[in-house]
């Protein structure tokens, strides 16, 4: 697997055309390419004047790519097929960012997890946020700062926090599934939105529950 960067595309194209620009610019046979994956798409704007997408693009190919750095393509996974003998359940304290995606890791890999939070649903701390904006009394356990989703969900939903982690792509892979834009798989700055996180994140609390994790 290769990895090509610095593809600019100046024009609105589909994928394919995107995956012959590269191919011309690194000098590889369209033919030569057993498959390709979009890893990342910035906009750089810096020149007013030339304002163009910068996209890096893998590709599975049988010849050598000269210029281009070889990656693994190695995928990591949340699910490990581990067979499990004790029946004790694992307790997670806090349904922030780290807490749920512990309890949906644990519980892809079949056990059942006792996720405590001691706020209160995201869309009811939803409520909580709203009144204290408009009045300032302070829900203590459910606030801007704690209740289900964690610390950032009611911030402006970019993700900052880890982006260049290895299980990161698995992260964003998650929130697509639960409702996220496919944008944000490849996408400089991901971004979701506090609109979207909220209803996200009850998304992944349901799929929690269906694999029988109590919270
Ligand atoms: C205002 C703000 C804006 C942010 N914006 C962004 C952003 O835009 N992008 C970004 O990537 N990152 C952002 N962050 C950072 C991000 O929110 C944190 O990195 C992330 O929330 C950490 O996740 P966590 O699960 O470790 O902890 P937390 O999110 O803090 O979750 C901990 C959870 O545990 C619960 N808890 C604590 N003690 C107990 C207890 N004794 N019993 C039961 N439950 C308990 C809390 O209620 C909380 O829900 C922001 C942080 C803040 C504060």
């Amino acid at each position: 697997m290769y990895r090509l960067e610095n593809i600019k595309i100046r024009d609105n194209l589909k994928e394919k055309q995107i995956l012959e620009k590269a191919c011309k610019q690194y000098k590889i046979n369209m033919d030569d390419v057993k498959s390709y994956n979009i890893v990342r798409c910035s906009i750089d704007a810096r020149n007013k004047d030339d304002i163009y997408y910068n996209y890096t693009i893998d590709v599975e190919t049988s010849c050598k790519i000269r210029n281009a750095k070889m990656v693994s393509n190695e995928k990591l996974s949340l699910i490990e097929k581990v067979e499990r003998k004790s029946n004790l359940r694992p307790v997670i304290v806090g349904a922030g960012p780290a807490g749920l995606f512990c309890a949906l890791v644990l519980a892809y890999n079949g056990l059942k997890p006792i996720l405590v939070e001691q706020g209160k649903q995201v869309e009811e701390r939803q409520k909580d946020v709203e009144e204290f904006l408009k009045t300032g009394k302070l829900n203590v356990n459910s606030n801007v700062q704690f209740g289900e989703g964690g610390a950032g969900t009611f911030s402006d939903g970019k993700l900052t926090t880890g982006i260049s982690n290895n299980f990161c792509r698995n992260v964003l892979e998650e929130f697509v599934k639960f409702g996220a834009p496919e944008q944000i798989l490849i996408s400089n700055k991901p971004h979701i939105g506090t609109d979207n996180l909220v209803k996200i994140v009850a998304n992944m609390r349901k799929e929690i529950i269906r694999l029988r994790t109590e919270i």
